[in-house]
């Protein structure tokens, strides 16, 4: 399987080390002919934005780049962190709403919103001490995850299950109902090939991103290609496969 785009990078404005034209320099090298910035949320701890107009910078940055890549479409996107149990993210739907897709993704290390935030997130470290607590903990994933995809309009959830264990059934439902893709993501290999046949059996799209944090990474998607075809997901399920477009 080839892909045209890679939606899931992240730039110096966040963890990354590479600027946004680096990105695009490194996306035209691999031929590709769409990529996305999508930098961390600002309540990531040391890894995120520094605050929500790092966004529109971004934005405004690969808008002037863009005559200069002509062949690439220059997305600007975000990786949203889910907050509290209620499916709540670190971005404004002001600052959402000008960007052209959005990703959102649980990640360990955030600054969670509120008391409930707080305890889902000390829930999800106890997890990792006490195995009899996981059932709980991938239940309260599962369901802040969806609560988020409910309330926003999230193109592709980021690395489900990674690093914060979810289930994948009641996830995959969730997405295939509100037409959010699910995210292989090559950079951290993962999800495993029996992950992803779980997940296709109930009707998802996936997208497969590098997630690279350095312009060597943009377009690295070759274990997408490996896990995809070993589970046997066609390229029509694949949203950045070649000869689809982008659908925002
Ligand atoms: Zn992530
Ligand atoms: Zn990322």
């Amino acid at each position: 399987m080839k892909f045209m785009g890679d939606y899931h990078m992240h730039t110096a404005y966040s963890d990354g080390r590479g600027t946004v034209e680096e990105m695009a320099a490194a996306a035209r090298r691999r031929h590709l002919s769409a990529i996305g910035v999508a930098e961390h949320g600002p309540r990531s701890i040391g890894t995120g934005v520094k605050n929500e107009k790092s966004y529109l910078e971004i934005k405004a940055k690969l808008q002037a780049l863009q005559p200069s890549f002509p062949d690439i479409h220059l997305l600007a996107g975000a990786e949203a962190n889910v907050i509290n149990p209620g499916g709540m993210l670190d971005i404004t739907r002001d600052t959402i709403k000008r960007l052209d897709y959005l990703l959102v993704g649980l990640h360990p290390f955030v600054l969670p919103q509120g008391w409930k935030g707080w305890g889902w997130m000390l829930k999800n470290q106890a997890g990792k001490i006490f195995p009899s607590l996981d059932h709980r903990v991938r239940n309260a994933n599962t369901k802040a995850l969806k609560e988020a995809i409910y309330s926003y309009d999230v193109w592709a959830v980021s690395h489900p299950g990674l690093g914060m264990p979810i289930e994948i059934a009641e996830l995959a439902k969730a997405c295939q109902a509100k037409d959010t893709a699910w995210e292989i993501n090559a950079g951290h290999c993962f999800p495993s090939c029996r992950e992803v046949l779980e997940a296709a059996r109930y009707g998802v799209e996936f997208v497969v991103n590098s997630d690279a944090h350095f312009p060597e990474t943009v377009g690295d998607l070759s274990y997408g290609s490996w896990v995809l075809e070993k589970a046997g997901v066609p390229a029509e399920r694949v949203r950045n496969a070649k000869m689809r477009a982008f659908k925002e």
